[in-house]
């Protein structure tokens, strides 16, 4: 952090919060958006004393105490720093010596609001706000105390504020998290993407000796053509999504990790199961799937015969030597021959 950084991007900001191991809270997002992106504008402090500001700041979060209680403290630490500057320097100097005119600190209270405009409407409309309230407060004759209250009560308006960008760039952060790694078409779904970081961190760990057997499933529709053309692409759609949501309700019961490997290829990849069980579940799968009543919808109506379709499956359970690509290439050729051996059914990789 330099204090004379004004500007703080995304990924700068997600890399401090997840440092801090608080990117989900967003009170303590609120902090850390005051001190990197706030603080650097405002005029009346000097660098020494924004470096100051910023590394108190910076111990308190490094004790990684995330409780309410810390952050009324934190929150209290700023409050008694802008206190110090603007309060004791600024205000009771010019106001109980009267060294300065009132129209000089509200030249000073201009020039602090013009240098903090630029961080979203909203927060510029807050601050043009409360220039005028403070204007008017110091052009009044308002008493010292009476003016300090204000500025105190302006600075907890601000990290009110800056709480609600910190819940906004939250959710921002949660949306595009979720399009990055979840599929489109069948939402609940991971996309190939997180699959391989899952499954190559999944390989890293057994190397590590972290846990027991990987195991993986390749899950494959049965003649899904004929589907698309019997029934129109819509109701083919409509399939992938119940077969979605029942691999997603196996997964669950064994912490499986469901994905859309390829178009209608779906993949389970298991931590701490061996072979042999995870073709017992997968079996398990492949019968759900086979007695599903499925039924195609017209114009909103459901058909009066169900459609059936099957799985075929193909699992294979990492070894000492394999990498993600190769866990998941034995995993598809043992579902190849389960679709050459007829389709609807399950086939463990047992090569030697
Ligand atoms: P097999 O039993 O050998 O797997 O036969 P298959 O007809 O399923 O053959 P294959 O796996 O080669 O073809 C998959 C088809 O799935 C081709 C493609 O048109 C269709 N498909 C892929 N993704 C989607 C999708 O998102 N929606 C729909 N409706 N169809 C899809
Ligand atoms: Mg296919
Ligand atoms: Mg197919």
């Amino acid at each position: 952090m330099t204090p004379d950084k004004g500007h703080t991007t995304m990924d700068e900001l997600e890399e401090v919060l997840s440092n801090f191991g608080m990117a989900d809270d967003p009170n303590w997002v609120a902090v850390v958006l005051f001190v990197r992106n706030l603080l650097p504008r405002l005029s009346v402090y000097t660098d020494q004393k924004k470096a100051e500001i910023q590394h108190d700041i910076l111990a308190e979060l490094a004790r990684c105490d995330f409780s309410r209680d810390h952050l009324e403290a934190v929150v209290a630490m700023l409050d008694m720093h802008i206190m110090q500057t603007i309060g004791a320097l600024e205000l009771e100097e010019a106001l109980t010596q009267e060294k300065r005119s009132a129209t000089e600190l509200v030249n000073e209270m201009n020039m602090i609001i013009g240098s903090m405009q630029g961080h979203g409407e909203r927060q510029n409309r807050k601050l043009n706000a409360f220039k005028e309230d403070t204007v008017g407060v110091i052009q009044s004759g308002g008493t010292r105390s009476h003016i300090v209250a204000k500025v105190r009560g302006m600075f907890q308006e601000l990290i009110v504020e800056f709480r609600e960008e910190a819940r906004e760039l939250q959710e921002r952060t949660q949306a595009l998290e979720h399009t990055a790694n979840f599929d489109p078409l069948l939402t609940e779904l991971h996309n190939r993407r997180a699959l391989d970081a899952h499954v190559q961190a999944s390989v890293l760990a057994l190397r590590k000796g972290q846990g027991g057997p990987l195991s993986l499933m390749m899950i494959d529709v049965d003649h899904f053509k004929r589907v698309n053309d019997t029934f129109g692409h819509q109701a083919g759609d409509d399939v992938l999504h119940a077969l979605a949501r029942i691999i997603t309700a196996h997964a669950i019961q064994y912490q499986g990790f469901a994905a859309r490997y390829g178009g209608e290829e779906l993949v389970v990849a298991v931590r701490n199961m061996p072979l042999d069980t995870a073709v017992l579940k997968a079996e398990a799968l492949r019968m759900d799937v086979e007695n599903y009543d499925f039924r195609t919808r017209t114009e909103g109506r459901l058909s009066e015969i169900p459609l059936q379709f099957t799985v075929s499956i193909g699992v294979a359970e990492c070894r000492p030597d394999w990498d993600a690509a190769r866990l998941i290439s034995a995993a598809d050729t043992a579902m190849y021959e389960a679709k050459a051996h007829g389709r609807n059914r399950v086939n463990a990789y047992r090569k030697p």
